[in-house]
């Protein structure tokens, strides 16, 4: 064997506090502006930004604060929750994201699993630290993300942010952080089961946020001017708090409010030209604007992840406002991102049905990702479009376990997703299924996904879901249970009926329940779960002749 060579670079770690001293050094101008909880919006550039951040970092060693540490966040989207991001990653502690939307129990399960000693929070929250502070006792201190001014009335003793921030004078040099050191956790909302910890690194959040950069994914410039709506507190708001650094874009941070005319106000006011968010958020969004029979003046694309974009959504953003639409998949154990659905030179000059169907799939892995299909042997399955399998990633900016588990989830060095799909000729991903939502019809599997996509494209439907229904001859049969859009009405009849010829007949469900809502998770994902125990006695009409 020979030597290996080794090349003679600089010998500089990819560090977080470089996307964020470029921005300030280079695109320093570029602006951020916030919506405040108190309502208003407050503007600075990414040089202030770096100098809060500074200051923060400061405070934290005053504060004793050690690397390593995990300092919490739960907090909306907005600038003093960038300077967490960069402060506190940057100062070399980890910087631990919490969804406030979790149980009160949940979070404090979290915050002592992770064994966060400050917690920085929006006084929005104020209530929930209140309950929090008792079950926490390791805390050292809890950091309210306001000045003396606006400190909420509390039972727990609290400290200002903008007071320790004021004692430092943003005089510090970052320093250099071997790049495999941690720089934020954040916990999985996990249906069953507690919360598992995904601890990213320097390098892999440096990584992801290039690769979330590029044309073929988010396409970022000093041009852009970025909403995420998706929080901040789940999987790094898909990175772009980086991506937006990295590319020198402005950012634009909505705060508490994700409601369909306060997000339109802002996109609009703000000429935002790029926006994430998950389904459920822009469903808000479009029933505002055609409400109020507004178009988009400046949005150009949109990337819509976290669950399965409706085809009928994509129809709705690209035919009806030219809002181009980026269909992605990822999970918080990938950083997030995995796959992006974006139409190469060949594939746009297919005819327009062609190249819909591969737009609304979850796309091609971009660079950083590896994925394969496998069966249940674990041998990987063909790319043909049709072979369901369990979707295995690798990457480096994919975990190789949870934090504080020393069990390795990894099956043959891949990381096992939890999701069913196919991969297509094309290289592209098409997300069926989790694993345990599968439904299995006389040993064929039903996409719950395709089922309720049909459903939702039907005018009078606003939301549904596909579960499976214990069955005596076929073991499952598909069971759709709906949510009505607002005075509209259609029997179960007509909407079984408006599947025909839209699926294969095997799939169509075989009976349809009506409901007032369903059950979400914290991140806005359907809980399969709790529906299938809602409907656990569930007759479907046929089921006890054995007939499907
Ligand atoms: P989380 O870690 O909370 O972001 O959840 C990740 C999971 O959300 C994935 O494993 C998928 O099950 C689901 N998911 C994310 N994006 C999509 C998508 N575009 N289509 C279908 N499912 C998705």
């Amino acid at each position: 064997m020979t030597t290996p060579l080794f090349g003679q670079m600089m010998d500089m770690p990819l560090n977080v506090s470089a996307l964020l001293a470029h921005a300030a050094r280079y695109n320093g101008d570029a602006g951020i502006v916030s919506r405040r909880i108190e309502g208003d919006l407050h503007r600075y550039t990414w040089r202030d930004c770096e100098r809060r951040a500074k200051q923060l970092a400061q405070a934290l060693a005053a504060l004793g604060v050690q690397r390593g540490e995990r300092i919490a966040t739960l907090a909306w989207n907005g600038y003093r929750h960038v300077e967490a991001y960069y402060g506190v990653a940057g100062y070399g502690a980890v910087c631990h994201t919490i969804n406030p939307r979790l149980f009160c129990d949940q979070i404090a399960y979290i915050v002592s699993h992770a064994d966060d000693s400050y917690v920085l929070f929006d006084t929005t929250f104020a209530a929930l630290v209140d309950a929090l502070a008792p079950q926490c006792p390791k805390v050292r201190g809890w950091i309210a993300l306001t000045d003396e001014a606006h400190l909420p009335a509390m039972q727990t003793p609290v400290l200002s942010y903008e007071t320790l921030l004021a004692a430092q004078d943003g005089e510090f040099d970052w320093p250099v952080l071997d790049e495999l050191s941690a720089s934020y956790l954040c916990y999985t909302s996990g249906t069953t089961g507690n919360p598992k910890g995904a601890l990213y690194t320097h390098r892999s959040s440096v990584l992801h946020a290039f690769g979330a950069a590029m044309p073929d994914a988010m396409g970022l410039s000093t041009r852009d001017s970025v909403l995420p709506v998706v929080p901040m507190f789940h999987v790094n708001a898909w990175g772009i708090p980086h991506a937006s650094a990295l590319a020198g874009s402005k950012l634009v941070l909505p705060g508490k409010d994700l409601d369909g005319k306060s997000l339109y106000e802002l996109m609009e006011a703000e000429r935002v030209t790029f926006s994430a968010g998950v389904p459920t958020v822009w469903m808000g969004l479009l029933r505002h604007v055609k409400e109020i029979g507004a178009k988009f003046s400046s949005l150009e694309r949109t990337i819509i992840g976290g669950s399965a974009c409706p085809p009928a959504m994509l129809a709705t953003f690209q035919q009806d406002y030219g809002v181009e639409v980026i269909h992605a998949w990822g999970m918080t154990e990938m950083s997030p991102l995995g796959t992006l659905s974006k139409l190469n030179f060949e594939q746009t000059q297919r005819p327009p049905e062609a190249q819909r169907k591969l737009l609304e799939k979850q796309g091609r892995a971009m660079f950083g990702v590896d994925m394969k299909i496998v069966g249940e042997d674990g041998h990987e399955l063909p790319w043909d479009g049709v072979a369901f399998g369990d979707l295995h990633v690798r990457g480096p900016w994919v975990i190789d376990r949870y934090f504080r588990s020393d069990a390795s989830p990894l099956v043959d060095g891949w990381f096992p997703t939890g999701d069913v799909a196919t991969i297509d000729q094309d290289g592209f991903l098409n997300i069926t299924d989790r694993s345990k939502d599968v439904i299995k019809s006389g040993g064929e599997w039903i996409s719950s996904i395709d089922v309720e996509n049909v459903a939702v494209a039907h005018p009078a439907v606003a939301e549904a879901a596909c579960i499976a229904c214990a069955h005596p001859k076929w073991t499952e049969r598909p069971l759709l249970v709906v949510v009505l859009r607002e005075g509209a009405s259609v029997t179960r009849e007509e909407l079984l009926a408006f599947y025909q010829g839209k699926v294969a007949k095997w799939w169509i469900p075989d009976d349809v329940a009506f409901v007032d809502e369903l059950p979400h998770t914290a991140t806005g994902k359907l809980q399969k779960l709790k529906l299938r125990d809602q409907f656990r006695d569930h007759k479907l009409p046929g089921a006890v002749e054995g007939a499907a």
